[in-house]
């Protein structure tokens, strides 16, 4: 049976940081395949607009999305279109499987997996998901055109996902556990201003109730008293944080109690030659620029130990008697 071909990068994601990994890999003339179950662009597709990523005042994060995944392809970047089930770590080599049945042996792997939104997981929150439960404002807000809607949640996202929906509907509460918002401060005082949303503090959903048309109200329970109310509501958006897709992170890597992968400022984790980049990675903040910026510097790392390591190779084969 003939030999899997050998790579010396493996990058399992394609949104930002998998895909800014791709262009310097490339550049560094990294023979690299990148592995990716959908569509280039990961969660960053979900985004409406992005503002804050250098050089683009207003974008779409779709938009910015086929500019990675472009500019990728310029350089030649082998894309396969699979999911990564397994990443076995090797003394010679990393082999990842996929559920394709593809066999990959590599030098050095790339996790750019990213994350998913954390759920509430209260009573008709699955139930009633697609009828007026959602995650992704971008994608459901334009179904809530003139009605009424909540968003759960007090960080940047809950706040800029209602202020999108502010755009559309009727109105829009902020449903928030605590009495203080997490998110930045030019994101409050945008909340503060936008007469069509109203906070609701110290409050939390225990119920999300439907009829044969969708969501119609929710239960809403005072955390300093315990007092429950209902709401008649249309929608219900829930933007509390997310998970990392760690399902694939191999035993032994070094990983923080929340589930995110310690790193060093190169992005290598404790294994040689693994490298994790963007959301999966345990830092302060998430941001496109900073999955951007792990990217680079992963796939600058991972030549760097790709070439020390062939070297090296090339060095012990010489060093064999004839
Ligand atoms: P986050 O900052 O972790 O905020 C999650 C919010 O949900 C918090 O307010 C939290 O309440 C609340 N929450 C968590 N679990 C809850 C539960 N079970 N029930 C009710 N409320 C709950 O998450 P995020 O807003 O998704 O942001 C994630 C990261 O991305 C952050 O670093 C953020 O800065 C960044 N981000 C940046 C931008 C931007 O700059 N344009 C946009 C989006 C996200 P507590 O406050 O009480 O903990």
């Amino acid at each position: 049976m003939s030999q899997p071909e050998l790579y010396d990068l493996a990058i399992i994601g394609g949104g930002p940081g998998g895909l800014s990994a791709a262009i310097y890999a490339m550049r560094a003339a990294l023979k690299t395949v990148l592995i990716e179950k959908g569509v280039p662009g990961g969660q960053l597709n979900l985004s409406d607009t992005v503002e804050n990523y250098p050089g683009f005042e207003n974008i779409s994060g779709s938009e910015l999305s086929m500019k990675f995944a472009q500019h990728a392809r310029v350089y030649g970047i082998e894309e396969l279109n699979d999911e990564a089930t397994v990443i076995e770590p090797g003394l010679e080599f990393h082999t990842v499987r996929t559920a394709g049945g593809q066999v990959i042996q590599t030098h050095s792997v790339i996790l750019a997996p990213g994350g998913r939104p954390r759920e509430l997981n209260i009573p008709g929150e699955d139930e009633y998901y697609g009828k007026g439960v959602s995650y992704c404002a971008v994608c459901d807000g334009f179904f809530f055109r003139g009605k009424n809607v909540v968003v759960v949640g007090g960080g940047d996202s809950a706040c800029e996902e209602g202020l999108y929906l502010a755009k559309l509907a009727a109105k829009v509460y902020l449903v928030h556990r605590r009495d203080a918002l997490r998110a930045s401060m030019i994101l409050q005082k945008r909340v503060e201003a936008e007469c069509k949303m109203e906070v609701l503090w110290n409050t939390v959903i225990t119920e999300i109730k439907a009829d044969n048309d969708g969501v119609n109200a929710v239960t809403l329970q005072d955390t300093r008293t315990g007092g429950q109310r209902d709401l008649p509501i249309d929608g219900v958006f829930i933007f509390i944080g997310f998970d990392p897709n760690n399902q694939l992170v191999p035993a032994g890597i070094r990983m923080s109690p929340e589930g995110f992968v310690i790193t060093n400022d190169q992005c290598a984790t404790n294994i040689d030659g693994i490298y994790v980049v963007g959301d999966l990675r345990e830092r302060y903040a998430r941001q496109i620029v900073l999955a951007a910026a792990d990217g680079c510097m992963a796939a600058l790392s991972a030549a760097h130990y790709v070439e020390t390591r062939k070297a090296k190779m090339e060095d012990l084969t010489c060093a064999l008697p004839e």
